[in-house]
């Protein structure tokens, strides 16, 4: 009780106390009829009614491509899966999804992808100008990977808002063992020259990779408090059949929720989603994590000839659902938790216009 009070007051420990919390939630028995958990969520719904109130986001999801040249050990779209279904979407597509989106009240669009060899500068600068001038009171979030610092700049000035990287894990040789042909160092510097160049900026981290320890997690806490993004996008690990990791057991919803309550204590004013990895192993989840501090939650958008085939793990939820069944959907499990939705932009507060 006294580390969740502090960390509710200083918003932060040291990492031995986050360890040692981590530690002691690990073990169910250990606290008494879940007292310390249940604090620790109390605090952090306090935290995120003190800062948002009960309102949560709804950002709209369109994923332009399961192309990608990478070969993430744990993501059923990487390279080295020739079972993968490619597809891209066309340009016109896409904006027939920001229609789409708009009409239903979405005022931000995720445009998210592997990182595909087709998406040139070019066609990405010409597809935000395009979405910028037809919708000029939307945000435009992208997710795409890695790029250099000049092709962040290009995107920026064309129009985009947000830069959606989650960096997995802060540990650089755990990180490379996920993460063939990568390094974490690269990744820390695109999440610097995202920040630079002056978009809101998301990072995160997967909760539940096989071997992760609560010390590794604590790298990652202390990576994001001192990055201090606008955005933290974590999820429980989950297999994918045709990877390396098929026969690896899924992350833990119950962690993964305590540690989205530990971040909304740690950077309070933080956009947090509550992920559709986290509704796809429980089908409560995405609720759970909004009870602990989530305030955001991003509805698919995507066509619905293609949301099978963005494939990432298995038993992905809301793959068969138009975009107006799914906003409904959600909306009303917000509504039943208790909350609100909330279809503004929904800028960080410290946002500068
Ligand atoms: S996690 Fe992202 S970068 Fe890695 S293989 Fe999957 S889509 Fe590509």
């Amino acid at each position: 009780m006294a580390l969740v009070d502090q960390l509710a007051l200083e918003s932060d420990l040291s990492d031995s106390a986050l360890c040692q919390l981590l530690d002691y939630l690990d073990h169910p028995d250990q606290d008494q009829d879940g007292r310390v958990r249940h604090h620790l969520i109390q605090k952090a719904h306090q935290k995120r009614m003190e800062i948002y109130g009960n309102r949560v986001f709804l950002r709209g999801l369109i994923e332009i491509s399961n192309y990608c040249k990478r070969n993430c050990v744990y993501c059923g779209i990487r390279a080295g899966n020739p079972g993968a279904e490619r597809y891209r979407l066309t340009l016109e597509q896409v904006l027939e999804s920001c229609r789409i989106g708009y009409e239903l009240g979405y005022r931000t669009f995720v445009m998210q992808g592997g990182e595909d060899h087709a998406h040139t500068d070019a066609f990405l600068t010409g597809l935000i100008h395009e979405i910028r001038t037809a919708y000029p009171d939307c945000a435009i979030t992208l997710s795409l990977g890695e790029r250099s610092r000049e092709s962040y700049q290009a995107l920026y000035n064309a129009g985009a808002d947000r830069y959606l990287l989650r960096h997995e894990t802060a540990d650089d040789g755990f990180y490379a063992g996920f993460h063939p042909g990568m390094a974490l160092s690269v990744r820390k510097a695109c999440l610097e020259d995202l920040k630079a160049i002056g978009y809101q900026v998301g990072a995160g981290f997967m909760v539940g990779l096989p071997g992760q320890s609560n010390q590794h997690l604590v790298k990652d806490l202390r990576f994001l408090k001192t990055l201090d993004p606008h955005m933290i996008g974590i999820g429980p690990f989950i297999p994918h059949h045709e990877t390396p990791l098929a026969d690896q057991p899924s992350g833990s919803v119950e962690k993964t929720v305590v540690l989205l309550a530990i971040l909304r204590l740690m950077i309070p004013k933080v956009l947090l989603p509550a992920t559709t990895a986290l509704g796809s192993l429980n089908p409560v989840g995405r609720e759970l994590g909004i009870r602990a501090g989530a305030n955001v939650v991003m509805p698919n958008l995507s066509p619905l000839e293609v949301r099978e085939k963005y494939d990432l793990y298995d038993g992905k939820i809301c793959t068969g659902d138009e975009a107006a069944e799914c906003r409904q959907c959600i909306q009303k499990r917000i509504e039943n938790a208790g909350f609100t939705v909330d279809m503004a932009r929904g800028d960080h507060p410290d946002w500068r216009n």
